[in-house]
């Protein structure tokens, strides 16, 4: 019996548009680029609810003719190569012909097309791969390619769509990645009838400015570089404006956004040494390389580019942003709080150092009731702890240090500004103060919710933050969460919030920074299938709270931070399932 059938366009299509239109932004990503390849030089955006009821392109290209109007939807219908040579010589976006014929199996689709030199346009309207209807009509030079309601016949796909904040992050980051590098276009970007952007062509750094803000023009230095190779020109952010996130790095070759980490390290190698421990710097470079030296054929959605010369490549944009860097600015001028070394004074003369006193009680039980009488801490607190012990590789005693938060008598002593030793019955114990100050706050920010009232802290200056459009929406749906961790943020405009009071905890001065970096980690973390987004915001807000290493504490400080993470049900590990807690056992140091 045969069981083998060849499935139907339709199907076919509904399957090859799982590669090409994941989701809204995947659809506004094809259509700006076929506006582009048209020869449009004003496009625009236009979307409803997050691109899931309407995406529309209008462009002023070249137009099709009527029959290309129907033909666009076929599969494999392209007018951008011919044969397998020109594969190596690409001067288009597009090329593989599957765009809208993917978007057409998806969605309702309307054309209306006209080319300059017709007199009339004409119509086509398309659902799920079926031409409903086309006639000519009257219109504008150029194509207006509208999508209607995406996925209407994958319920599946809609279903698993994010909210519409997190999915107009994506169209944003798209349309940043397209217009960015074509900043001889002029672009407008509406969303729900209210205008996001309206980019006039112009100067790459008119662009970048159009995009992330005026000020961005006193943050960049110019990097152009021409060589037989390679021809570089683009902005790299002064080392002094880098951020804590990765956000705004951008490298585009002819013309198109890609991802390359080499290309990526190329350019942080050249700021070796000029920023802080986990600060990013800014970029935003275009290089023009001959189109039959790279392959930009192995993936379907085409950001993954092969270079033939990657290595000199390499090199050539390295030394490019160097110099760009070291044009404007001398390295030794800047000061960093780096980490401090070891770093003991040496012992004065005839100074004999008194022996150490340590005292432990090998058979010490800490989670003995009557230990803990007149203690604060919640009973069920306690009883979680004893249910980690198993899984747990050693647990610190805690009679030394009493949970009513009192500073208990036991010296500590910081090594390399990183580490706590101090000790405890079971042995020596060695803890980790950033990952210590993770957990600490990671519990009190994921506790805040239960409170009526968060702990929060009212700043005498408030002080005004500015995020993209987008950013500053998604910002805005997670404002009751910030809200109840302590923070007190109002919206001021589309682009601007107002911060009033943080958690009591923040000694932030860069509050900007700290939101952005939540922001980021947030946008992350919804890629994931399961993610949690109070746990999301807790990690991230913990994370960049903490002290770091490298910062000197007090005894004071030592003392508390260690009676604070002891009362936590979770002591021994991090938020990020890191190790805090170290313990070398009394029989080892006699060894
Ligand atoms: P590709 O872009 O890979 O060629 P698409 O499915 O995106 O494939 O488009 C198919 C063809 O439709 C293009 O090759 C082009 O000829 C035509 N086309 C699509 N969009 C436009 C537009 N905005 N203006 C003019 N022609 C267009
Ligand atoms: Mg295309």
């Amino acid at each position: 019996m045969d069981i083998i059938n060849i499935l139907p366009d339709s199907v076919a299509n509904q399957i090859a548009a799982g590669e090409v239109v994941d989701r809204p932004a995947g659809a506004v990503k094809e259509l700006l680029e076929n506006a582009m390849d048209a020869g449009a030089t004003q496009i625009d955006l236009v979307v409803k609810d997050a691109g899931r009821t309407l995406i529309q392109v209008i462009d002023n290209g070249c137009g099709m003719s009527d029959s290309d109007a129907r033909l666009c939807f076929e599969r494999h219908a392209t007018s951008k190569i011919h044969q397998a040579d020109d594969l190596f010589a690409i001067h288009t976006m597009g090329f593989r012909g599957e765009a809208l014929a993917s978007i057409a199996a998806i969605a309702q689709v309307e054309l209306r097309t006209r080319q300059t030199d017709s007199e009339l346009g004409t119509i086509v309207t398309i659902e799920g791969s079926h031409i409903v209807d086309q006639h000519p009509a009257a219109c504008q030079p150029g194509t207006s390619l509208s999508v209607k309601n995406l996925f209407f016949n994958v319920p599946a796909r809609r279903n698993f769509l994010k909210k519409d904040s997190v999915e107009l992050s994506h169209i944003d980051e798209v349309f940043r990645r397209i217009t960015l590098i074509h900043y001889d276009i002029g672009f407008t970007f509406s969303s729900n009838g209210r205008v996001l952007y309206d980019l006039k062509p112009g100067s790459m750094l008119q662009r970048i400015a159009g995009l992330y803000g005026a000020a961005y023009k006193e943050k960049m230095y110019a990097v152009d570089e021409v060589t037989d190779l390679v021809k570089i020109k683009g902005f790299v952010g002064k080392p002094e404006c880098a951020k804590r996130s990765r956000g705004e790095q951008y490298i585009f070759v002819n013309g198109r956004y890609i991802k390359h980490p080499m290309l990526c390290a190329a350019v942080e190698r050249a700021y070796t040494d000029l920023l802080p421990d986990h600060s990013y710097p800014a970029y935003f470079i275009g290089l023009q390389v001959d189109p039959s030296r790279i392959d930009i054929n192995i993936h379907p959605t085409k950001t993954e580019v092969k270079f033939v010369d990657e290595h000199a490549l390499f090199a050539i944009l390295r030394s490019a942003v160097k110099r760009a860097i070291g044009q404007f600015s001398l390295a030794t001028e800047l000061s960093f709080d780096t980490p401090e070394e070891f770093n003991f004074a040496p012992a004065p003369k005839n100074y004999f150092p008194e022996q150490p006193k340590i005292s432990y009680t090998p058979g010490y039980n800490p989670f003995k009731e009557t230990r803990r009488a007149g203690s604060t801490a919640p009973k069920e607190s306690l009883e979680k702890f004893d249910i980690q012990q198993d899984s747990l590789p050693e647990l610190p005693e805690l009679h030394e240090i009493p949970s009513n938060g009192t500073v208990a008598p036991v010296n500590c002593i910081q090594v390399q500004n990183r580490y706590i030793v101090t000790t405890l019955s079971s042995g020596l114990a060695i803890i980790d103060q950033q990952r210590a100050h993770e957990r600490i706050l990671f519990d009190r920010l994921s506790a805040a919710s239960q409170r009526a009232t968060p702990d929060s802290q009212t700043l005498l200056f408030p002080v005004n933050c500015t995020f993209s459009v987008a950013d500053a929406e998604l910002l805005g749906e997670l404002l009751p969460d910030l809200r109840q961790y302590g923070f007190g943020i109002e919206p001021m405009n589309q682009t601007t919030m107002v911060v009033t009071a943080t958690p009591a905890d923040v000694a932030e001065s860069d509050l900007q920074g700290l939101l952005e970096q939540m922001l980021a980690d947030y946008k992350g973390s919804t890629m994931q299938k399961f993610s949690n987004r109070n746990q999301t915001l807790c990690v991230s807000l913990a994370r960049q709270m903490a002290v770091r290493h490298g910062k000197t504490l007090c005894q004071e400080e030592m003392q508390q931070l260690l009676a604070d993470l002891f009362a936590c049900p979770m002591a021994d590990i991090s938020p990020t399932g890191k190790r805090i807690i170290t313990i070398v056992k009394p029989e080892e140091l006699l060894k």
